[in-house]
């Protein structure tokens, strides 16, 4: 027990960590207890994104987790970035959520953004003055991002936008909206251009209310004719189903891995607690052989869970080969943690119904992980490719190979 909470041990993911990382978690759950804890009310009640406590997390310099140190960030990769997230998470699946969309936003100036562009905005990223997103999805193409159909359309030395762009992650606090559309036709067809949040032409319809992540924004982006000067496109035009992808694959699957992780974490340590808590039979629910079995189903799904999380974050700071690792990874943690969260709820009973109790917080927030960066059915579809021998080369060792080439700073290659 830490804090009055029930809580599985860390042995299980030691050898995937140092005590630098240790560091962190120690230092983002207290962050997390004193600023995040007291305002999830709040957020539950307003229902709306929380614009002042998003900035506060972006001050801590989280957001820059992977950027290098010339730039201002924390150059502590992968692994370090997963601790964070899953620690937000643990108390607040939005503000997990809104730390990993942006740090989703950094991947794509990371690794496809030339000198000029990783200098003027990675320092401010880094620093927490600047929150960027990444926009990919559209309404009436969803998973298949080549369906996608905003254009871009050049001009002389700019580019016309026009589109719309839905479920972005942080639409509604994002400043530096990284925006996939069409500037031709097929897989070449696509590009990557920032496009700053008070750029003429670009405006977010008002946030919907959602099922969970109270306190997170994933909305709509209108480009109506939104010009946008060519510096700002990113790596080649037709660079941006590779935008798209890898920040996706190398960013995005990790990431909400760790949210969901954070959240299943959360659902074992309180119910667990919970079970001690509430007398039965002259005892505990506890003592029950029934809710033993339970309470053991879901610590060795929990278990697995977070041992896939950390493996696949550590071969992608090795610079292995993970692209499987990571599709595993996002596709058992959002399983388990939904399997979990329904388990919490039959130990629970009626007790879990109340919003009295965070259950049923937690449940309505692991569904909102099932869609992004992939459902279970497109991890469980390119991880069939891998094994059929049909998947394209995979995207941890394509990148390498591009960093390396493009001369890119050292510690940006090192951040892959
Ligand atoms: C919390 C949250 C944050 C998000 N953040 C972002 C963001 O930052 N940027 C962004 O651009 N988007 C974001 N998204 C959108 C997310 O990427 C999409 O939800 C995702 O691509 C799936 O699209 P869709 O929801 O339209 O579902 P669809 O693609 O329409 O899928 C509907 C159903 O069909 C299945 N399906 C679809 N294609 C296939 C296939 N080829 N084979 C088998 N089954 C298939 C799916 O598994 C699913 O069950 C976010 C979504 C959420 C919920």
């Amino acid at each position: 027990m830490t804090g009055g909470r029930v809580e599985p041990a860390d042995q299980e993911i030691n050898s995937f960590l140092t005590p630098m990382h240790s560091h962190l978690r120690k230092q983002v759950r207290q962050f997390a207890e004193e600023e995040i804890r007291p305002r999830i009310a709040d957020m539950e009640e307003s229902r709306t994104v929380d614009h002042e406590l998003s900035r506060l997390i972006a001050q801590q310099g989280w957001i820059g987790v992977t950027v290098g140190r010339e730039y201002g960030g924390m150059a502590m990769g992968h692994r370090a970035k997963t601790v964070i997230i899953e620690e937000l998470a643990r108390v607040s699946g939005a503000m997990g959520a809104m730390v990993q969309a942006s740090q989703l936003g950094v991947a794509k100036i990371l690794h496809f953004g030339n000198d000029e562009q990783r200098s003027h905005w990675l320092p401010p990223i880094a620093a927490g003055a600047c929150l960027p997103t990444i926009a990919t999805t559209e309404l009436d193409s969803g998973s298949n991002v080549l369906g996608m159909k905003a254009t871009a359309e050049r001009d002389g030395d700019s580019y016309i936008l026009n589109g719309r762009k839905v479920f972005v992650g942080n639409s509604h606090v994002g400043d530096l909206h990284g925006v996939i559309v069409r500037t031709g036709e097929g897989s070449r067809g696509l590009s990557a251009f920032l496009v700053e949040a008070d750029r003429r032409g670009l405006t977010v319809s008002p946030q919907q209310p959602a099922m969970g992540l109270h306190g997170f924004s994933f909305g709509e982006l209108i480009f109506d004719n939104c010009r946008v000067p060519r510096e700002n496109l990113l790596g080649d035009e037709g660079d941006g189903l590779a935008v798209a992808y890898a920040s996706s694959v190398l960013y995005g699957r990790p990431n909400l891995t760790a949210v969901s992780l954070g959240i299943h974490r959360a659902l074992v340590e309180d119910t667990a607690r919970f079970t001690q808590t509430l007398g039965r039979y002259g005892g505990t629910l506890s003592d029950l052989a029934t809710v033993k079995q339970k309470l053991g189903e879901m610590r060795s799904q929990l278990m697995t869970a977070r041992i896939l999380a950390y493996h696949a974050v550590c071969l992608l700071d090795q610079g292995m080969p993970c692209d499987p690792a990571l599709m595993n990874a996002k596709l058992f943690n959002v399983e388990s943690s939904l399997d979990s969260a329904r388990t919490a709820m039959e130990v629970h009973a009626a007790h879990g119904l109340g919003t009295d109790k965070p259950i049923e917080r937690y449940v309505r927030d692991a569904h909102h992980i099932y869609a992004p960066a992939g459902t279970s059915d497109i991890q469980r579809l390119r991880l069939a490719e891998e094994l059929l021998g049909t998947a394209g080369p995979q995207w941890s060792v394509r990148l390498r190979a591009r960093l390396v080439m493009s001369d890119a700073p050292v510690a940006a290659r090192r951040a892959v």
